[in-house]
C-alpha cells in the first residue's frame, strides 16, 4: 500500500491530485489544508493552516509502514498581486510561509521520519513557469516558486551524494490550469498587473487546462520517475 500526503487538497489541482489517486485501490490519501471537501473510506483529512509556521514546524506525518511514501507539496496562493511598495508585509510573509518555507519544512520532516525505512519516497513539489520568467505584481509568487525549484535541486544533489536512491523528487510546473488561484489572477486591477488581459484571454479563449488532466499528468511521473531524469519539469514538456 502506497500512502501519498497531498497539501492543498480541498480543491483545484489538489483535489483532481487526490481523486485520482484514490482510485487507486492501492493508494490511501491523506490530505492537508484548512478545508475538507473530500469523502472517500481511503482518505483522511488533516486541517492545517500552512501559514502558521509553528504548527507545520510541529506536524508529524503518521509513522505507519507502507510500502511507498509519497509527499505532494501542491498548496500555493498567488497574492499579493501588486508592484513592491504598494503591498502589506504581512501578505509577503503569508505567500512565502505557504509557497516555499511550509513546503520545506514538510519535506524536511518527511525525510526525517522515512529515509531511514529504506523505502521508495517520492516527493513532488507543485511550481510554476512563474519561478523562471520574471512578471509584474508577482514579485513574492514568483520568487516562492524560483526558491522551491532551487530548493528540489539540492535535494536531489544531496540524495546523489549520499546514495539515497530509494528518493527521488520533482519540481514540476502544471501550466496554466482553471482553478480558483487563477479566477483571482483574473480579477486583479491592470495597475497591480499590467499582463492580467493576457490572462483573460487564456480563459475566454478556453485555454486553460483542466486540474483532471493535469493530475494525470502528475500521476504519470509519480509511476515512471525513471521517464523523467530532469528535477525540474513542466507538464507542457510531455
Ligand atoms: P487553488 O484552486 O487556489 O487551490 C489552492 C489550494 O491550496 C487549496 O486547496 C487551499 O486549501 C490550499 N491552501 C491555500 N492556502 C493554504 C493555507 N494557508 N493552508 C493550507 N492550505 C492552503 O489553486 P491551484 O491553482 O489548484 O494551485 C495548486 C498549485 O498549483 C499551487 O501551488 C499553485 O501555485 C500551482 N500553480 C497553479 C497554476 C494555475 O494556473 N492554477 C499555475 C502554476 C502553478 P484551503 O483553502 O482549504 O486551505
Amino acid at each position: 500500500m502506497t500512502i501519498a500526503f497531498i497539501t492543498g487538497s480541498s480543491r483545484g489541482l489538489g483535489l483532481a491530485l487526490a481523486e485520482l489517486l484514490l482510485k487507486d485501490k492501492n493508494v490511501k490519501v491523506v490530505g492537508i489544508s484548512r478545508h475538507q471537501t473530500i469523502e472517500n473510506p481511503k482518505y483522511e483529512h488533516i486541517a492545517l493552516d500552512l501559514s502558521d509556521l509553528k504548527t507545520v514546524e510541529k506536524f508529524r506525518f503518521h509513522v505507519d509502514e507502507y510500502d511507498k511514501y509519497i509527499l505532494i507539496n501542491n498548496a500555493g496562493v498567488i497574492e499579493p498581486i501588486a508592484h513592491v511598495g504598494h503591498t502589506f508585509s504581512t501578505d509577503i510573509v503569508s505567500n512565502y510561509n505557504v509557497n516555499l518555507i511550509a513546503p520545506s519544512l514538510l519535506t524536511n520532516t518527511f525525510l526525517r521520519q522515512f529515509s531511514e525505512l529504506k523505502k521508495p519516497i517520492h516527493i513532488i513539489n507543485v511550481s510554476s513557469g512563474a519561478g523562471k520568467h520574471p512578471i509584474d505584481g508577482w514579485s513574492t509568487y514568483n520568487a516562492s516558486k524560483a526558491g522551491l525549484d532551487m530548493f528540489s535541486l539540492v535535494i536531489d544533489r544531496e540524495l546523489k551524494i549520499n546514495n539515497d536512491n530509494h528518493i527521488r523528487i520533482h519540481s514540476i510546473a502544471p501550466g496554466v490550469v482553471d482553478t480558483e488561484m487563477q479566477g483571482t489572477i483574473r480579477n486583479t486591477d491592470i495597475k497591480n498587473f499590467s499582463t492580467v488581459d493576457k490572462f483573460k484571454d487564456y480563459f475566454s479563449h478556453g485555454d486553460l487546462a483542466k486540474p483532471s488532466d493535469i493530475a494525470k499528468k502528475y500521476k504519470k511521473v509519480i509511476d515512471n520517475p525513471d521517464d523523467f531524469p530532469e528535477v525540474v519539469i513542466s507538464v507542457r514538456d510531455f
